[in-house]
């Protein structure tokens, strides 16, 4: 497991709800965790580890330690969105990118945990705004897609970094073609949506 880069198409990929939680996807969310850490991030969501599942994983500490901030979300769904507040963001699948970026100051969110339990919980602060992050992610949105016109002229030198990247790793076949992606993604979605 590897978490993988934009301009990489799963990272443009709307998930489906999950039918089925089973063990095996309770090992592929630990490896998630585990990758997380990793890389130092807060959240990571399916399809920035090339799955097509509509769930995440947060713990806004990012600390392995800290296991009792340790979140699992599926099936999210963000309701009652609030405010505008404008805050720094990174993600992990364009690294040592960071925006200003500008979204709803409170939300709620509705979610499946593990056990099949719904929750709702009312967020605001870094937990909204690593939800709603997330959230997106699973709807093939990026934080680079709500920039300002002054934030994406700072970033665009950064994005044609990561298009030039992503384009010779493919010339290497280190990266399939959209075609076979696409394929194995829906080979997956059939399995549990
Ligand atoms: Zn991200």
């Amino acid at each position: 497991m590897q978490v993988i880069q934009y301009p990489h198409p799963t990272l443009r990929h709307k998930s489906r709800p999950l039918k089925r939680v089973d063990a095996q996807l309770r090992k592929i969310v630990r490896e998630m965790f585990d990758l997380m850490y990793e890389h130092r991030g807060i959240g990571l969501a399916a399809n920035q580890v090339d799955l097509p599942y509509r769930l995440f994983v947060l713990n806004l500490a990012s600390d392995p330690q800290a296991a009792d901030e340790e979140h699992v979300f599926i099936n999210p769904v963000l309701l009652n969105r609030k405010g505008s507040t404008e805050a720094e963001e990174g993600c992990l699948s364009l690294p040592g990118l960071y925006c200003n970026v500008r979204r709803p100051e409170t939300v709620r969110l509705n979610a499946y945990t593990f056990s099949g339990e719904e929750i709702t919980l009312d967020l605001d602060d870094l937990f909204a705004r690593a939800v709603q992050h997330e959230v997106d992610h699973l709807d093939g949105v990026l934080f680079i897609d709500h920039l300002s016109p002054t934030a994406e002229a700072q970033a665009r030198d950064a994005l044609r970094d990561f298009e030039l990247e992503f384009a010779s790793r493919r010339q290497r076949h280190e990266i399939s073609d959209d075609a076979t992606i696409a394929a194995r993604l829906a080979e997956l979605e059939k399995l549990r949506t």
